[in-house]
């Protein structure tokens, strides 16, 4: 058993079942334990892998969508170019090289990452050396100037709530002990005022999930957004209004027991984008787009071939199957999406559609 798997253990002992929220937010980002906090995830033979790690092209596309956008809000400077859960720095590497030629963009850009990893943080920071870059806790730090925010699997990390239907009350999903072992649990029927919008489309015993965290990122991002324009791409994966238990977690790249390896497996929830854009109600927010429409529409097909050019053998097929894993139906083409949100009367970014 494992130092964290003992102290979660202690803590039920001592106050009683944990909320997935609860257990989430220790597993991920404990200090000492937290799966965040003590590794590189994303790495060789790390636990999984994500768009901006698959290809270039994917931050690539996305700079310049950012880019556009700010071109068409009249290119205001200072601006804050900023991402939530960066990783390895790899999809802002990206974006800051395709955004070179865009006149008077990096002059005016403050580049803005919220990390709560401080090995992440390290690696970021090596990899965008010579960018102007400042380091947050949370997007409340955000400066009062324009923003233009891309948060790519970040919002899947956010702890989340399970709740099941009991009647006209819910029932929470959450985490005890039960001979010996963590165990899920539910707790007594009670009225939940913030899920009365799902009494109308749930039956007893379906499961909606809910994340209070995803909510105040959001309404941080509205009030700069409303105030001082900009615009925030969101991608992840999940849909438009969450239903059913979608906790997950993976381990060398294998689907795992979300309470087997507490601290040593990555833990998501699909994103639930209806409630994020409920969280920002004062901005107006493009239609949901799947990611292979997203990346067709800004143009992969033509980035791709250009890099194919210079490329042969291993190297022209490994390219070749990235295409594929970001664009297709049957691999993340589909079940990640993209969402789009912008002040009122703002134009939308390329490849967005009006709901
Ligand atoms: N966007 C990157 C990394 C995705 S992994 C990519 O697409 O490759 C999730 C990222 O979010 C990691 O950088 C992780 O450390 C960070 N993260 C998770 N929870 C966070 C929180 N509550 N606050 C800030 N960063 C967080």
């Amino acid at each position: 058993m494992t130092a964290l798997e003992d102290r979660l253990k202690a803590r039920i002992a001592a106050t009683g079942p944990l909320t997935l929220a609860e257990y989430m937010t220790d597993c991920l980002l404990d200090p000492r334990h937290g799966y965040y906090a003590t590794r590189d995830p994303l790495g060789a033979g790390g636990d999984f892998t994500t768009a901006p790690e698959i290809s270039q092209m994917f931050g690539e596309l996305i700079g310049l969508c950012l880019a556009q956008s700010w071109l068409d809000q009249g290119a205001p400077a200072p601006f804050a170019l900023a991402e939530p859960g960066p990783g390895r720095g790899t999809m802002m590497a990206d974006i800051w090289r395709a955004t070179r030629g865009v006149p008077g963009m990096h002059a005016a850009a403050q580049v803005h990452l919220i990390e709560a990893s401080p090995t992440l943080r390290a690696m970021q920071r090596e990899r965008l050396q010579g960018l102007p870059v400042c380091w947050h806790d949370s997007t409340d730090a955000l400066p009062d100037i324009p923003l233009w925010l891309v948060a790519n699997e970040f919002f899947d990390a956010l702890p989340i709530r399970q709740f099941q239907r009991d009647g006209a009350g819910w029932r929470e999903r959450v985490v005890g002990v039960r001979d010996g072992a963590l165990a899920l649990g539910l707790s007594d029927p009670a009225p939940r005022p913030e899920l009365a919008h799902r009494l109308s489309d749930t039956l007893p015993g379906d499961i909606v999930e809910t994340c209070p965290a995803a909510a105040t990122v959001m309404a941080a991002i509205e009030n700069q957004i409303a105030n001082h324009g900009g615009a925030a791409l969101i991608i992840d994966y999940g849909d438009w209004r969450s239903l059913g238990d979608t906790f997950q977690a993976l381990r060398k790249q294998a689907f795992d027991d979300p309470l087997a390896h507490p601290g040593n497996a990555d833990l998501t929830a699909h994103v639930d984008f209806e409630a994020l854009t409920r969280a920002a109600p004062s901005l107006t927010h493009s239609a949901l787009t799947p990611q292979g429409v997203l990346l067709d529409r800004l143009g992969i097909d033509a980035r791709a071939a250009r890099l194919a050019q210079n490329l042969r053998g291993p190297a022209l097929e490994a390219h070749r199957a990235a295409y594929q894993r970001l664009t297709d139906t049957a691999e993340m083409g589909t079940l990640f999406k993209a969402l789009a949100l912008v002040a009122p009367g703002a134009p939308l970014p390329p490849g967005f559609d009006p709901v």
